[in-house]
């Protein structure tokens, strides 16, 4: 990867038409470890409207022969890059760790879940593209075909720096699509090192472009760009919403995932162990920042002080520190932005009358962002902390008297991405399964696991209602030709 270092500092370039450049605004920012004051992890580029459009100007032109390659062509080079990004797991995994702060074992596992993701749609290419269709005249043949969509603009957050670029990319170029990606900021340089394992796999020069910088500058760019034919975005509702109405203004196609303030349930005969395991392992990993995290912890009141008071015990055990340092369960805030976001919901809890149960400080202050993981009880489904994506470690018990008050509050909210319920009787998982307002469905499972071979995307507020992963992306990344043949 060409880079160049400065006073100890590598400065990551910008990835256009096969090579890696420097903005011609000649700016630089720095992207810092939020485990460690002060350490700074790389500088990357703060483009400009010019890289944007040499960018997404030869997406456009190595587009047309690269729609022409055979899927399995195209597969070959995605089963390529797995293998390279395999084998710079560590390297990748401890950048992600620094830059965003989850723990390097998580860090690993998510970049072993992109070299999954890779060689999942490297089969994709070799997979059929339509049906054929009886036709009213039994002297024609009536059939549908996909073709890929163009050039597609990609936005993508800093909590899963690796799996939702290549979750969106690999999609895209195996259906005959050529990209170019901004991603989050905060993670600049971990993107940068997942290009470059593309880069390293050979894919001719326009295929995939990297442009990094201001989300508002650059995403704004790339959605009302002439050469950019859709755009999947991944983060806030806020910039969703803006984005897409830009993208119906121009007439193109794209694709929302936005927050989620998922719910777990747990009914009176849970397994009240595991319930407690999930509930932690769902809304505190990764410091509570996916966007399938739990948030919000509504049990039945017959098992309500059992489950509180494993839960806990067992939140008392978290070990909090940098997610680099062995032992250490859950890392840092990924910025001091997103630090006082979770510190100003938690003084908003106290302030509205939920109790705090554990937690609720910041720690480690001279070391880093670090916040305490954070369980509230709540008094009523009004509180901010119990509507508002936190986006953080921070729990809200609620207590019911039935499953159906249950399912009530679990669907009171205008998110619907994820939700899980812990019960072993069966009436009760068919009652989940049918009136729960969510796109992932978990049953005796936490919240924020998904397969990536399986459709994933939320309900209401949480997704612009198409699923991204698995045989769905075909759907985004291609548009359906009905072909009639006399
Ligand atoms: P964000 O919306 O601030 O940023 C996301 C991306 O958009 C970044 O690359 C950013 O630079 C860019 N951006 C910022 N302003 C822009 C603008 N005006 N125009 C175009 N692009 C712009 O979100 P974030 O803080 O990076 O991520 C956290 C959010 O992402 C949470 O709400 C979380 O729930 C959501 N998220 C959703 C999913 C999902 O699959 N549903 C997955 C992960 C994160």
């Amino acid at each position: 990867m060409n880079t160049t270092t400065e006073s100890k500092t590598t400065t990551f370039l910008n990835y256009i038409n096969g090579e890696w450049v420097a903005s011609d605004t000649g700016q630089t920012e720095v992207s810092k470890n939020p485990a460690i004051k002060g350490e700074v992890v790389g500088s990357y580029q703060l483009s400009s409207s010019n890289d944007f459009n040499d960018a997404a100007t030869s997406a456009r032109i190595a587009q047309k022969a690269w729609r022409k390659l055979a899927g399995s062509v195209r597969g070959d080079y995605l089963l390529k890059a797995a293998s390279i990004l395999e084998e710079r797991i560590d390297d990748i995994a401890a950048t992600m760790t620094r830059e965003m702060g989850k723990t390097f074992a998580e860090a690993k596992g998510e970049t072993a879940r992109g070299v999954a993701i890779l060689r999942y749609y490297a089969g994709e290419g070799m997979r059929s593209v339509g049906d054929v269709i009886p036709s009213t005249d039994s002297e024609a043949l009536l059939f549908t075909t996909r073709v890929p969509v163009g050039v597609v603009g990609v936005i993508t957050p800093w909590n899963f720096p690796v799996a939702i670029p290549l979750w969106k990319m690999a999609p895209a170029l195996i259906y005959g699509n050529t990209v170019v990606i901004k991603p989050a900021s905060e993670t600049a340089i971990t993107c940068a090192k997942v290009i470059n394992c593309l880069h390293d796999a050979g894919f001719p020069a326009g295929v995939i472009n990297m442009v990094t910088g201001s989300g508002a500058k650059i995403g704004t760019e790339m959605v009302n760009h002439r050469e950019i034919d859709a755009i999947t975005f991944t983060g806030s509702n806020t910039v969703g919403k803006q984005l897409a109405h830009s993208a119906v203004t121009r007439g193109i196609k794209y694709q929302l995932e936005m927050g989620g303030k998922n719910p777990v349930i747990v009914a009176s005969d849970a397994d009240l162990d595991l319930a407690v395991d999930a509930t932690i392992s769902g809304g505190l990993k990764s410091t509570g920042q996916k966007c399938t995290a739990t948030s919000r912890v509504i049990v039945q009141k017959e098992v309500y002080d059992r489950f509180k008071e494993k839960l806990l015990e067992k939140v008392a055990e978290i070990t909090v520190g940098d997610g680099l340092e062995s032992g250490t369960w859950m890392g840092p805030c990924a910025s001091e932005g997103q630090l006082n976001t979770v510190l100003s919901y938690i003084e908003k809890g106290k302030e509205e009358g939920a109790t705090l149960l554990f937690g609720g400080n910041r720690v480690l202050e001279n070391k880093g962002y670090y916040v305490e993981p954070t369980v509230f009880e709540s008094t009523s489904p009004d509180l901010t902390i119990v509507r508002e994506e936190i986006f953080g470690p921070v729990l809200a018990l609620l207590k019911v008297d039935t499953l159906e008050e249950a399912l009530e509050l679990a669907n009171d909210s205008e998110y619907g991405l994820s939700a899980s319920i812990f019960t072993t009787n069966i009436g009760n998982m068919l009652s989940f399964i049918n009136e729960m307002d969510a796109g992932l469905m978990r049953i005796n499972a936490e919240s924020a696991g998904v397969e990536l071979q399986a459709p994933f995307g939320g309900m209401k507020q949480s997704s612009s209602h198409s699923r991204e992963q698995g045989r769905a992306a075909i759907e985004f990344f291609t548009s359906i030709k009905t072909v009639f043949i006399k």
